[in-house]
């Protein structure tokens, strides 16, 4: 899905959390913010040029303040 990302300043590719422990890191993230957030609704840019992973959701382009990105794995 392509939209834009608040990092980047411009429309990017974005994806879906693709595993369990991504899941798990939007989920502990979300539920700071509203209590059975919907994992389902984050996306993750996907910018291939350049390590971005900025986190937003299909609504808001920066629902976090700052913005948060998806660590890479351990
Ligand atoms: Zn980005």
């Amino acid at each position: 899905m392509t939209y834009p990302c608040y990092t980047c300043g411009s429309y990017q590719p974005h994806r879906q959390p693709r595993d369990d422990r991504e899941r798990d890191i939007i989920r502990k993230l979300a539920n700071l913010q509203k209590p059975n957030a919907y994992v389902d609704d984050y996306w993750i840019c996907g910018r291939t040029d350049f390590d971005c992973r900025n986190i937003r959701t299909a609504l808001r382009v920066k629902p976090f303040d700052p913005p948060q990105k998806m660590p890479d794995p351990e």
